[in-house]
């Protein structure tokens, strides 16, 4: 049987989650604020954790990894600057809320996760609303996407102790990077623009992110 994955409120519960807790805060992109207004995040988390899916919180999704805070998503999305002819990276596919975000704004994502049953999971949950745009792979996004190519945006949804230097690589000339940095206790949430004159770095601000693991 082919269940339909929107319940009744979502719409009216998501709505109500991007006026209190996005745009009530400093994320004014229309466009970003548009495209999560519509996907709703009860969708992305267990069936037993469908209540806590429009809190202003992280909520587990299993694997000892949590779908992000939906403020900074939206804040991550703005930053990154997506646009429709982009091609975006992103590491850390969880359940896949993010991607689907980032798959609205752009022409298609690459997105990249460490353990196998979630990257499935994500899929799932992805192609369940019908989004064609999205290649997937499971790895170590340390050392960026599989095949050698570059993109012009890439999001990172787990903190590095350092700038993964591999990952840089694969951002394109005048490409734009949102990636948490630092150990658990001290995440810094930072912008990186490539430019010919070198890699531009600003502080966001200060967060908690799950750890890029492998490497
Ligand atoms: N954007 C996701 C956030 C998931 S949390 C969402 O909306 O649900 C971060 C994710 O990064 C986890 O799924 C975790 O397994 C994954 N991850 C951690 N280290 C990784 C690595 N080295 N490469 C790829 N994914 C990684």
């Amino acid at each position: 049987m082919v269940t339909n994955p929107f319940q009744p409120d979502d719409l009216f519960r998501t709505r109500r989650m991007v006026a209190d807790q996005i745009r009530s805060r400093d994320v004014r992109d229309e466009r970003v604020l548009g495209v999560m207004e519509c996907t709703p995040r009860g969708h992305f988390v267990p069936p037993s954790r469908r209540e806590q899916a429009w809190l202003d919180q992280p909520v587990p999704i299993g694997h000892g990894q949590t779908i992000s805070q939906p403020y900074i998503v939206g804040l991550m999305t703005e930053k990154l600057d997506v646009r429709p002819e982009h091609e975006v990276l992103e590491i850390g596919t969880g359940c896949g809320y993010q991607t689907v975000i980032l798959a609205q704004l752009c022409r298609r994502v690459f997105t990249m996760e460490y353990i196998e049953a979630l990257g499935q999971q994500g899929r799932a949950n992805v192609e369940a609303l019908g989004l064609s745009n999205v290649e997937y792979a499971i790895g170590d996004g340390h050392k960026g996407w599989p095949t050698k190519r570059t993109f012009d945006r890439i999001l990172v949804a787990a903190a590095a102790e350092q700038i993964p230097l591999q990952l840089l690589a694969q951002l394109a000339d005048e490409g734009k990077m949102v990636l948490p940095i630092g150990p658990p206790s001290d995440q810094q949430l930072m912008l990186l623009e490539k430019t010919t004159g070198g890699v531009k770095q600003t502080l966001l601000c200060y967060c908690r992110f799950v750890p890029l693991v492998g490497e």
